[in-house]
C-alpha cells in the first residue's frame, strides 16, 4: 500500500501538469496560477503549444527568453497544436485550434508528463496531478492515462461557469437556437431567467452569447455545453474568483460540485515570479510614460481583449463617440480588433479620416500593453470593456469602474454583475451609438470625479477592492482556497 501511494506521488513533493487552452484569457490565469503554486512548493510543468512557445520567446523587449529557460521546480515544456499556418489566418482559426488541440495534443502530453520525470536530474518527481483550462477537456483523459487526478481552472465568473452549466437545459427546453433572425431583436432575448441556482432572474440574452444562435446544429453551442459539463469529470475546479464577490452562486456550485477553489483574483502582484508576466503579445512601454503626464483619475482606458473582432463601422462609430468625450483615453487597437484588417498598418488604417488629427492631444493608441500596469496607473479613471473575465478581475483589483461592451461567451453576464450586482459599472447598447459612448463616458468621469453615479460606482469599486485584497490576503478566503487546493494536490486522489 505504501508503494501504491508513493506511486501516486503520496509523500512527496506535488508536481503539477499545467496546460492552457493556447489564448491570452486562458494563458494568463493559469501563468499566474502556477507561480502561486511553484511559490507553495509545488513542481510546475508548463506546456504550451510550439506556437506559443516560439511567440513568448520571440518578445522583442521582454524577458520572454529568461523566462521560458525556467527555474528550479518551474519547467516550460511544448505541444504542436497541429494547425497549418494557413489555418492560423482563418477566420474561424479558433474553431480549428480546438479541434485540432483534440486531435493532436493527448499523446505529446503523455508523453512531456513521462519525459520530465525521467530526465535523470533526480530531482523531478513524477507528474501528480493535470490542471487544465476551460476548451481543453480531452486532457482529462490525459490525467486518466497518466493515473493522476486533474482540476480544471474554468477562466470565467463563478456566475459565468452555472450559466454555462445551464446551456445544456436552455437548449432541451427550447429557448435555445432562435426560431429566426427576428428573435435577435422582437424583445425575445429579454425573456427572464430565473431558474439557475444561485444567479439572479437574467435576460435570456444575458445568460451566454451561445443562447443566440438559429444553427440547431451549433458547433459553438455544443462545445460550451460539453467543455462546461465535463468538468464534473474533473478532481476539483478552480476559480478565478472570491467568495464575497459571487458568495450565492458559489453556494450553488458547491453544491454539484464536491470541490469548489475560490482562489482569485489571480492578479499579477500576488504571483509576482517572472512567468506571471509572459504576454503573447510585444507591450507598448510608451503608454506608461503618457499616463505620467495626465493628471489623476482622468484617463479612460479602452481595450477589448485578445479575441473581438469588430467592422470598420462599428470602430469609427466607437471613435467618435470617444472624440465627443474631450476625455483623454488609452486605446488598445489590437493587429487583427479591426474586421478585414490583418495587419497594423490596415487596422490603423481603419480609423476614420479626421480622428488622429482631431484627438492627437488627448489620445494614445498601444496595439498591446501591460493591461494591468494600466489599470493600476493613478492616470486611470475608467475602462471601456468588453467585460472578458480576466479584464474585469483586473479592474476591480485596480478599483476602477467600467463601461462594458459585450459581446461573446460569457461577457453579457459580466457585465451584467459589474453593473447591477456590484454596481461598480454601465453597459452600453448592444448596437454601438457614439452619443450613448460619450454620454457614458461623462456619467463615469466627467464633472469633477464624475456625477452621482459615477461617484458611487467608484465608491463601490473602492470597496469591491479592498474586499479582493482582503480575500487574497494572508487568512483571506482566496488565500485559503489555495492552500487548500495546494493540500489536494499533494494528496493525489
Ligand atoms: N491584455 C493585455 N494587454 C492588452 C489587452 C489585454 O495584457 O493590451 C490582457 C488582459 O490583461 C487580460 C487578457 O489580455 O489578462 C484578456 O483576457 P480577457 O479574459 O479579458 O479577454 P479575452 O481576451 O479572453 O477575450
Amino acid at each position: 500500500a505504501v508503494r501504491e501511494l508513493r506511486r501516486r506521488g503520496y509523500g512527496r513533493r506535488a508536481h503539477a501538469m499545467l496546460f492552457p487552452f493556447p489564448c491570452s484569457g486562458h494563458i494568463n490565469p493559469t501563468l499566474k496560477l502556477a507561480e502561486l503554486l511553484h511559490s507553495r512548493r509545488v513542481h510546475v510543468t508548463f506546456v504550451n503549444t510550439e506556437h506559443n512557445h516560439e511567440r513568448l520567446l520571440r518578445r522583442r523587449g521582454g524577458d520572454g527568453d529568461g523566462a521560458l529557460r525556467g527555474r528550479e521546480g518551474f519547467r516550460f515544456e511544448a505541444v504542436p497544436d497541429g494547425l497549418r499556418d494557413e489555418e492560423r489566418a482563418a477566420p474561424d482559426s479558433t474553431v480549428r485550434l480546438y479541434l485540432s488541440l483534440r486531435r493532436s495534443c493527448g499523446a505529446p502530453l503523455v508523453e512531456v508528463a513521462r519525459r520530465v520525470a525521467s530526465d535523470g536530474d533526480g530531482g523531478v518527481p513524477p507528474v501528480t496531478c493535470v490542471v487544465l483550462s476551460g476548451l481543453v477537456s480531452f486532457a482529462l483523459d490525459v490525467a486518466e492515462e497518466l493515473g493522476v487526478p486533474a482540476f480544471v481552472l474554468w477562466g470565467t465568473s463563478a456566475c459565468g461557469f452555472a450559466c454555462t452549466l445551464r446551456l445544456r437545459q436552455l437548449r432541451q427546453r427550447g429557448y435555445t437556437p432562435l426560431k429566426d433572425e427576428s428573435y435577435l431583436t422582437n424583445g425575445y432575448l429579454d425573456t427572464p431567467i430565473d431558474w439557475i441556482a444561485g444567479v439572479p432572474t437574467v435576460r435570456l440574452g444575458d445568460v451566454s452569447s451561445f443562447v443566440r444562435t438559429l444553427d440547431p446544429t451549433s458547433f459553438a453551442l455544443r462545445v460550451e455545453e460539453d467543455e462546461a459539463n465535463s468538468c464534473a469529470r474533473a478532481q476539483g475546479l478552480i476559480l478565478n474568483t472570491f467568495d464575497d464577490l459571487e458568495s450565492d452562486v458559489l453556494d450553488a456550485l458547491r453544491d454539484e460540485f464536491p470541490r469548489v477553489y475560490t482562489v482569485g483574483p489571480l492578479a499579477a502582484d500576488r504571483a509576482n515570479g517572472q512567468a506571471a508576466g509572459l504576454s503573447l503579445w510585444d507591450e507598448d512601454t510608451a503608454c506608461m510614460t503618457w499616463l505620467d503626464a495626465q493628471p489623476a483619475g482622468s484617463v479612460l482606458y479602452v481595450s477589448f481583449g485578445s479575441l473581438t473582432v469588430m467592422s470598420p463601422d462599428v470602430l469609427a462609430e466607437l471613435a467618435w463617440g470617444l472624440a465627443e468625450t474631450r476625455r483623454p483615453f488609452l486605446w488598445v487597437i489590437r493587429p487583427g480588433l479591426v474586421a478585414g484588417g490583418g495587419d497594423h498598418h490596415v487596422v490603423t488604417n481603419a480609423l476614420p479620416d479626421g480622428f488622429v488629427a482631431e484627438t492627437k492631444a488627448r489620445c494614445f493608441i498601444a496595439e498591446w500593453c501591460a493591461q494591468e500596469e494600466v489599470l493600476r496607473h493613478r492616470a486611470v479613471g475608467g475602462f471601456l470593456t468588453h467585460s472578458g473575465w480576466n479584464s474585469t478581475t483586473e479592474s476591480i483589483c485596480a478599483g476602477v469602474p467600467m463601461i462594458c461592451w459585450p459581446g461573446f461567451a460569457d461577457q453579457y453576464i459580466n457585465s451584467r454583475y459589474v453593473r447591477d450586482e456590484w454596481g461598480i459599472g454601465l453597459r452600453l447598447d448592444e448596437e454601438l451609438r457614439r452619443e450613448q459612448v460619450a454620454a457614458h463616458v461623462e456619467e463615469l468621469m466627467g464633472g469633477g470625479g464624475g456625477g452621482d453615479r459615477g461617484k458611487e460606482m467608484r465608491r463601490n469599486a473602492a470597496r469591491w477592492k479592498a474586499l479582493a485584497e482582503a480575500a487574497t490576503a494572508k487568512g483571506g478566503s482566496s488565500y485559503r482556497g489555495l492552500d487548500e487546493l495546494v493540500e489536494q494536490l499533494r494528496l493525489g486522489q
